[in-house]
Formats: C-alpha cells, structure tokens, sequence
C-alpha cells in the first residue's frame, strides 16, 4: 500500500481523491519576511484560508497539492491549521524555486547532495518542528534558461526522489520543460513521477508537449483561468486535443491559484478567478464544449494523481 504525507499525516494514495496538483494556500516572495515593516493578520489569513478551502471541497475537491516551495514562505503549519479548519487534505511540498526569484545564498551554496539530504529530511523526519513531512519535491527553472544553481537543485530533486519515492512537481515560465525532463532523467528521476508544470504558461508549439512527453514525463495545464497567459478556450482544445490521441493519463489539470497572497497582488492574478473551484466549475464547463466529458475530467483529477503518488 503506497502512501501520502499530507499535512495532517499519512494518507493512502487511494484515499487522495479528486486532486488539483499545484496550488498555494499561502505564499510570499523570497525575503519578504525580511522586511520588518511586514505584519501579518494571522486570524485574518486562516479565515480567509479556510473559507476558500471550504469552497473546494463544496466543489468536490477531496485533496490540494500546495506547491509553494521553501524560499516563497512555504509554512507549514499555517497549512495544516487551514487544512483542518476546512476538513480537506493537503499535501505540502519541500523544493526550491527559481535563483533569480527564489534562492537565496544558503541555498545556493550548497551542494546537490546537500540539497537533497534537506529534501530528503522534510519528507521523512519533518519540518523544522511542525512533525509535518513534505509529500512532494518542487523544483523550477528561469524564464531564459537553466541556471547552474537550477540544474543542481533538479539533480538533488531526482536523488531524494530516489531515497524516497515522491513525486517531482515543477516550475517552468517560457519553456524549458523538455531540459528539466531530461535532467531530472538523466539523474534518475522515475519518469512516471514527474510532472512538468506550466506548459500553459503562455502558446506552446504541439512540439514542444511532444518533445516533453517522449521523455516519458507528465504534464500540466495548470494555471486554468490564467487567461492573461493563454485563453482558457486554447488549454481546453490542447488537453482534447491530447485526449483524442489517448494521453488522457499523462496530462494534469490544476490552476496554480493563490488562497492568500502576501504583499502587493501581481497583474495576472487581479485577473484571476476564485481560487480552487474553477476547474471542477466553469472550466469544466469550457472543456465539455471542447468535447471532454465530466467522466473523464474527474478521471484525469482522480487516477493521475493516485498514478503519479502511487507506482507509477
Ligand atoms: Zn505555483
């Protein structure tokens, strides 16, 4: 029996149910809370938290994948306190985001397998001292490239997915999700446990989901209702455009919403909608018109995950 760390404890990976693969719960940018003028509304934050949770799980949501990794004040306990105050399951995420938007020095300067054996301990002994373990790795890579200080920290991901069977999530921003499939394989990396996130971060050529996909990886159409990116009628025709050619267990969908923001709201996400019920909502709606049944939404919420948590 495969199991799941979730923020309230282990989990069997059958029990996840109808799953969104990447979103935040809460999130700031690197160093934020290095600026002393920032205080926070604590109470404020949770209610507001637990309200959105709420909302999903009304929605049928049974399980969030939060993907904020350590640097954009991934709190974990802030997370389990909104998880148990909504009755939902979450799982929490270890990882590193982008050097030129996340890491700061400690970071950086360590080696891979440094990194990894940080990884490895949040998904085993815990974090810090919540008692909370970490059930995935996110990792990310720059928007004209990948950085060596990248490229490292993708290596470390698929050595503490070795010690420990989780799946990789990941970052992309204007492409490079065929260099991270490859070296997160190349470093031995299961490729069934690898989601490539973002591929709808704006138009992509059906190249490059191919070229992706060849690899042997998962990937993700996972900032639906982002239409400042890409029109919600092009990510449904490309996920059924993808179905009809039987790929319907290699592509997730999730919307990499924010339940609460720290600090200043970016453009796109003054745009965007509701957090965690638009894809089981309105664009459910919008895929159907695309030719994607509800049967086979729920199936690509319910089975991809279990796949990609379980043997795969
Ligand atoms: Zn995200």
């Amino acid at each position: 029996m495969h199991t799941v760390n979730t923020v309230s404890g282990p989990l069997a990976v059958d029990q996840l149910g109808v799953t969104l693969m990447h979103e935040h719960v809460c999130m700031a940018s690197a160093g934020m809370f290095l600026d002393s003028r920032v205080q926070l509304d604590h109470a404020a934050r949770l209610a507001l938290a637990v309200a959105r949770l709420q909302a999903a799980k009304a929605s049928g949501i049974d399980t969030v994948v939060d993907a904020t990794p350590i640097d954009l004040h991934r709190d974990a306990a802030f997370i389990k306190e909104a998880a148990e105050g909504a009755d939902i399951q979450i799982v929490c995420s270890t990882g590193l985001y982008t050097e030129e938007h996340g890491q700061p020095s400690h970071f950086k300067h360590m080696s891979a397998q440094q990194v990894s054996d940080l990884f490895v301990h949040e998904l085993t002994d815990g974090i810090g001292a919540t008692g909370i373990r970490a059930g995935v790795i996110k990792v990310a890579t720059s928007e004209h490239g990948v950085t060596d200080v990248e490229r490292k920290t993708l290596e470390a991901a698929a050595d503490a997915q070795a010690r420990t069977g989780v799946p990789i999530i990941t970052h992309t921003s204007a492409g490079f999700g065929v260099e991270q499939a490859k070296i997160l394989t190349g470093a031995g990396a299961t490729p069934g446990k690898v989601m490539i996130g973002h591929v709808d971060h704006k138009y992509s050529s059906w190249g490059y989901f191919e070229r992706i996909l060849r690899t042997g990886v998962n990937i993700a159409f996972d900032r639906c209702g982002l239409q400042v990116f890409l029109p919600d009628t092009v990510r449904a025709a490309l996920i059924a455009a993808l179905i009809d050619l039987g790929l319907h267990d290699r592509v997730f969908v999730s919307m990499d919403s924010v339940c609460v923001q720290t600090g200043p709201v970016s453009e796109f996400e003054k745009d965007a909608p509701e957090p965690l019920t638009y894809v089981a909502g309105d664009f459910a709606a919008i895929l159907a018109r695309y030719g994607v049944s509800a049967a086979t939404l729920q199936s690509m919420l319910t089975a991809n995950p279990a796949r990609l948590f379980g043997a795969a």
